[in-house]
């Protein structure tokens, strides 16, 4: 029987915890995935990751471009070959580009394989687009989109992560909205976690929901209702203010306008004249206002405390006052920049990697964009609704916009609408299934790549195992439009340099 062999990978699902990992691989084939402490003892995966063997060797995984032949969303597709499948989609971007210009073309999707320096679904599309000629873009993103915006407008900048190691000097850890069990938030944390509880630290989970994470690595769970996580900080920050818990000399010292804040919060500078009472919060976010009360006066007095929210808390109207009053809250505790503290920005992806070259993206003077929020609305009204540009092709790579926007009827009509539509996907999605031409893609296990991290550090992922017969990667499937479309590598070599350049950049053509 053939030796088992451990080869090194990263898992680069959109977690961005960024684990490192072991295929096991006999005789070409992987057989499990496993961890590889290679860093620190606290790093592991999740099953999410272990479970991408199942992926790879799924029975449905597609390994045939498809072309539509009945309705959209019937599933009624036919088998075609790479040449027609590849033709018919250069053809049709061609023939948009010429009748509408290329902004009629939208891109979507991205967060597939969102992490490799050149295998990043996002980055490899938005740059085949670009030397395309442009397209309509997507800003910002699903997950984020409150944080990465306020952020910057607050501390100067996003990256304002934690290195979950420092949470061993933590008197008091506070998960606002973290699911951290189920969602990660970094490849160490949950350990760190676990060892912070061993060590007796106290860790209050704060979630509507009794999660695994206010289960098991919680030693209170406070709930409160979906959407009113603000409400709930402001009583916080009012019982620090009223109780005298406030860092006042750390406050004046590394922040501005905090006095301004102070005023909204006892009610002598806002537009309603109303204090942010742990009673007046009750009635909100129904957490109790006496426990509001402990929770703020075991927050204050517990220096150093780390407050680490999750995504969760932006992903409401007005998220982004969530965003900020986290912030404000480390900023009014003297808790922002301390070993043990936090700065009460998202947690997790915003530490400075070490630096990497990476696919790079032209930027275009003038380039219709609309946040991803929108992009259905975006199709479904047109210029005449506001829009930048009136679409009428979509281009989605990595990503199930159908079903990951929450209205799945008016995303449906979006597709419904479009004259053109092409994926890349490892399944037949709801997306995929909207789609004229469907090309198969390969997988993170049958490509090597560096991974970017939500921590310090990057990690190699080797192939560990070729790609599935009929697969190819997306760097593969945008390399060959862009020679049929006119500005591949091939194409360009064609031009400067004749037929021996020509062969030879056929000979170096890559299918990674
Ligand atoms: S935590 Fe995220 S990066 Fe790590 S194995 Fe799970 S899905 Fe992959």
């Amino acid at each position: 029987m053939p030796a088992e062999v451990a080869i090194p990978i990263a898992c680069n699902k959109d977690c961005i915890g960024g684990c490192p990992l072991l295929a096991y691989v006999r005789d070409g084939r992987v057989t499990r995935i496993g961890n590889n402490r290679v860093g620190s003892p606290y790093m592991s995966g999740c099953a999410k990751g272990f479970q991408a063997v199942k992926t790879l060797y799924a029975p449905d995984r597609l390994t045939a471009p498809l072309l539509r032949t009945g309705p959209r969303c019937s599933g009624s597709f036919k088998q075609v070959s790479w040449p027609e499948a590849l033709d018919l989609v250069a053809g049709q971007l061609a023939d948009i580009k010429a009748r509408y210009g290329a902004e009629a073309v939208m891109r979507l999707g991205g967060s597939g394989s969102c992490r490799g320096a050149l295998h990043n679904t996002r980055s490899l599309a938005s740059r085949f687009l670009a030397m395309f000629g442009g397209c309509t873009e997507l800003t910002s993103g699903y997950s984020n989109g409150a944080a990465l915006f306020v952020t910057p407008f607050v501390l100067g900048t996003f990256n304002a992560g934690i290195d979950a190691g420092t949470l061993q000097f933590s008197n008091l850890i506070i998960l606002w909205g973290a699911n951290i069990s189920d969602c990660r938030l970094g490849s160490e944390m949950e350990a760190r976690l676990l060892e912070a509880k061993r060590r007796g630290t106290p860790i209050i989970a704060i979630d509507p929901r009794r999660t695994a994470t206010a289960s098991h690595l919680g030693t209170q769970w406070i709930p409160v209702r979906p959407g009113t996580d603000s409400a709930l900080m402001m009583a916080v920050l009012y019982v620090l203010i009223t109780e005298d818990l406030v860092d006042a000399a750390f406050a004046a010292r590394y922040s501005a306008g905090f006095d301004g804040l102070v005023q909204r919060i006892l009610g002598g500078d806002g537009p309603d004249g109303v204090a942010r009472t742990p009673a007046w919060a009750e009635r909100i976010c129904g957490t109790p206002a006496e426990t509001i009360v402990a929770l703020a006066r075991q927050y204050g007095r517990a220096k150093p405390a780390a407050l680490l929210p999750g995504l969760s808390i932006q992903r409401t109207i007005g998220g982004e006052d969530a965003i900020r009053m986290a912030i404000a809250l480390q900023v009014a505790t003297g808790n922002l920049g301390q070993p043990g503290g936090s700065s009460g920005a998202f947690a997790q992806g915003t530490l400075p990697p070490p630096r990497v070259g990476s696919i790079g993206v032209p930027v275009l003077a003038a380039q219709p964009a609309v946040p991803t929020y929108r992009w259905a609305d975006a199709i479904l009204g047109g210029q005449a609704g506001g829009y930048p540009s009136d679409i009428k092709a979509i281009y989605n790579v990595g990503g199930n916009y159908v079903s990951q926007g929450s209205d799945v009827h008016k995303n449906m009509r979006a597709f419904e609408q479009v004259e053109f539509s092409v994926c890349h996907d490892l399944f037949l999605t709801p997306t995929a299934r909207y789609c004229d031409v469907v090309l198969p893609v390969s997988t993170s296990l049958e490509r090597q790549d560096i991974i970017f991290t939500s921590g310090n550090y990057l990690l190699f992922s080797n192939r560990a195992t070729k790609p599935l017969p009929g697969t190819r990667t997306d760097y593969a499937i945008l390399a060959e439009l862009a020679a049929r479309l006119g500005f591949g590598r091939v194409h360009r070599r064609q031009r400067r340099g004749g037929l021996a350049a020509q062969l030879r950049g056929r000979l170096r053509n890559p299918r990674l």
